[in-house]
C-alpha cells in the first residue's frame, strides 16, 4: 500500500506525484498510455523538434518554470528568438502585424493600436468609446458579448476571436469572462474603462517583462519537463496502465487496473473530466451533473518540414486568422523562426493549429487542410520533407459561462468524499503553468494544508 495513488500521467498528475515525493510520501503514477506527458507531444526525429501538442509556457505564470528550476532544468529553459513584429492576424486578405503591448485584447499601450491596419477608422472609434461607457454589471457573462460591448465588433472579429480561438477549446465566443479572462472582469470592475485601467496596471508588468520574451520552452522542446519528472518519479511511474474502476473502502480508494488492484489512502484523479467522470460515476460522488458539463472540444496540429530552399518568406513567429477568411486552420506558427534549435540547416517547420469541427478531419484530410492553407497563404511551396500529425478529439475543455459554479459543485463534492482530489486542465486554467500548480495543490490539499 501506497499513501498516495494519482491517475493519469499528463502534466498534472506528473507534478502531483513530484510533489509527493517531494513531501515524503509514497506515490504510484498510473498513466494509460505508454508515453507520459498526456498532452505534451515533443518528437525528436532526424535533427527536428517538434511540439505536436503544446508549443510553449507563458512565462508570467510561473509554476512550470519554477517546477523545472526545482528539477534543475532552468540551465535549459529557451526564449523565442527576436522578431519584431512577432505574429500577425490574417484580416482581409492580408497579414497585419498585432499591434505591440496588447495583453489578451487591451492594450498597455495606445500608439501601436491607433495605428494598427488591423482596425478601420470606425472600429478604433468604437474602442475608443471604452473610455466613457459605464461599467457593466457585476457577474459573469460570455467573452464575445463582454469584448463587443466594451471594444466594439471589430475589436472581437478581427483582434480578440482571432487571438484567443486557440486558447481555450473550440469557441471563444461562448467561454466564462470570469473563468478564462477574470482579470478583464476585474479591470472593468476597478478602473470602469478597459483601456484606462490597463494603461495603469500592465505599464508596469510589461516593464518586467522587457528583454525577455513572452513565451519560454526547453532546449529539446516542453518534452524535456516530463523527461525530468519521469526521471524524478523513477519506478512510481506507471505507463501503460489503464485504470478501469475507482472504490472507496474502510480506509481510502482502490484503483482497479488491467494489472490488479492497488490501494492508497489517497488518490489524485488527474485525468480529464469525462474520464473522470467514469471513474467516480460508482462511488457517489455528489457532483457527477457538474463534471458531465464540462464541454470538451477537439484540437489538431499538423506540423511540416520544407527545404527553406524555395520556400517563400514567412514573416515573424507565425499568423492567426480571422473568421471568414477561408482558411480551415485558425493559424500556423513557424517553429524554426520561432524557436532555436528545431529544424537541421537548410529545414524550416510550419505548424498549422486546428480547433473546433475542423480538427476532427482524419489525419490525412488534415495535411491535405494544412497545405492547401499554407498554399493560399505563401503561394508555390516545395514539396514537404515530413510531416507530424497530433489529434486531440474531444482534448480541450472550454470554460464557458457557468464553470465556475460547476466548480464550485467539484471542490464541494471533493470535501465530501475523504482522501480524493481532482486535477487538470478541466478545473482551474488550461495552460501548462496552470495544470503543474493544479497537479501540486491537490496533494498540498489532501496533505491538509488547505
Ligand atoms: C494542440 C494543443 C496545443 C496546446 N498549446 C498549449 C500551449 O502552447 N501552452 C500551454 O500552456 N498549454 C497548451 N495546451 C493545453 C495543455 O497542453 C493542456 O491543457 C495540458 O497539457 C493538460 O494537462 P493535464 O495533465 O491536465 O491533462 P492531459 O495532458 O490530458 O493528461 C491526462 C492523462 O491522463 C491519462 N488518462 C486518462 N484516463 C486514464 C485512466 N483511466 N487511467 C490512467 N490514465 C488515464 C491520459 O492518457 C493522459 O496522459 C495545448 C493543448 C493542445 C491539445
Amino acid at each position: 500500500m501506497v499513501d498516495l495513488i494519482v491517475v493519469g500521467g499528463g502534466l498534472a498528475g506528473l507534478a502531483a506525484g513530484y510533489e509527493a515525493r517531494k513531501r515524503g510520501l509514497s506515490v504510484r503514477v498510473l498513466e494509460a498510455a505508454r508515453r507520459p506527458g498526456g498532452k505534451v507531444g515533443t518528437v525528436r526525429e532526424a535533427g527536428f523538434v517538434v511540439e505536436t501538442g503544446p508549443d510553449a509556457v507563458v512565462r508570467y505564470k510561473p509554476w512550470a518554470l519554477a517546477l523545472a528550476d526545482e528539477l534543475g532544468l532552468g540551465g535549459a529553459v529557451v526564449g523565442t528568438r527576436p522578431a519584431r513584429p512577432a505574429a500577425y492576424i490574417h484580416v482581409g486578405g492580408r497579414a497585419h502585424p498585432i499591434p505591440e503591448g496588447l495583453n489578451v485584447v487591451i492594450p498597455s499601450r495606445l500608439g501601436p493600436l491607433v495605428r494598427t491596419p488591423l482596425l478601420s477608422p470606425w472600429g478604433k472609434a468604437r474602442a475608443a468609446l471604452d473610455l466613457v461607457l459605464p461599467r457593466g454589471p457585476a457577474g459573469d457573462e460570455a467573452f464575445g458579448a463582454f469584448v463587443r460591448r466594451r471594444l466594439g465588433r471589430e475589436v472581437w472579429t478581427r483582434l480578440a476571436a482571432p487571438l484567443t480561438g486557440g486558447i481555450y477549446g473550440g469557441d471563444p465566443e461562448a467561454l466564462s469572462l470570469l473563468a478564462a479572462f477574470p482579470q478583464l472582469k476585474a479591470l472593468e470592475q476597478k478602473h470602469r474603462s478597459l483601456i484606462l485601467g490597463s494603461l495603469k496596471t500592465l505599464r508596469r508588468r510589461r516593464s518586467s517583462r522587457e528583454g525577455g520574451s513572452l513565451f519560454a520552452s526547453f532546449q529539446g522542446g516542453l518534452g524535456a519537463l516530463v523527461e525530468a519528472l519521469a526521471g524524478a518519479l523513477g519506478p512510481a511511474l506507471t505507463p501503460g496502465v489503464r485504470v478501469e474502476g475507482l472504490r472507496r473502502t474502510a480506509t481510502g480508494w482502490r484503483v482497479a487496473t488491467a494489472a490488479g488492484a492497488l490501494e492508497a489512502p489517497r488518490v489524485v484523479l488527474a485525468v480529464p473530466a469525462p474520464a473522470a467522470l467514469r471513474l467516480l460515476e460508482p462511488t457517489g460522488f455528489p457532483a457527477l451533473e457538474a463534471l458531465a458539463k464540462i464541454p470538451y472540444h477537439s484540437a489538431a496540429t499538423v506540423t511540416l518540414a520544407f527545404p527553406t530552399l524555395g520556400l517563400p518568406p514567412r514573416q515573424g513567429h507565425g499568423v492567426l486568422f480571422a473568421e471568414g477568411e477561408g482558411f480551415a486552420a485558425r493559424g500556423f506558427t513557424w517553429l524554426d523562426q520561432k524557436w532555436p534549435g528545431r529544424a537541421p540547416e537548410g529545414a524550416a517547420l510550419a505548424r498549422a493549429y486546428f480547433s473546433g469541427p475542423a480538427a476532427e478531419a482524419e489525419e490525412e484530410e488534415l495535411l491535405a487542410l494544412a497545405l492547401a492553407d499554407l498554399r493560399r497563404l505563401l503561394g508555390e511551396l516545395p514539396r514537404p520533407e515530413r510531416a507530424w500529425v497530433g489529434r486531440f478529439p474531444q482534448g480541450m475543455p472550454a470554460y464557458t459561462v457557468g464553470h465556475l459554479e460547476r466548480l464550485r459543485a467539484i471542490e464541494a463534492a471533493e470535501r465530501e468524499l475523504p482522501g480524493l482530489a481532482l486535477a487538470g486542465a478541466a478545473y482551474r486554467g488550461v495552460g501548462l503553468p496552470e495544470v503543474v500548480r493544479d497537479g501540486r495543490e491537490a496533494v498540498a490539499r489532501l496533505a491538509g494544508d488547505s
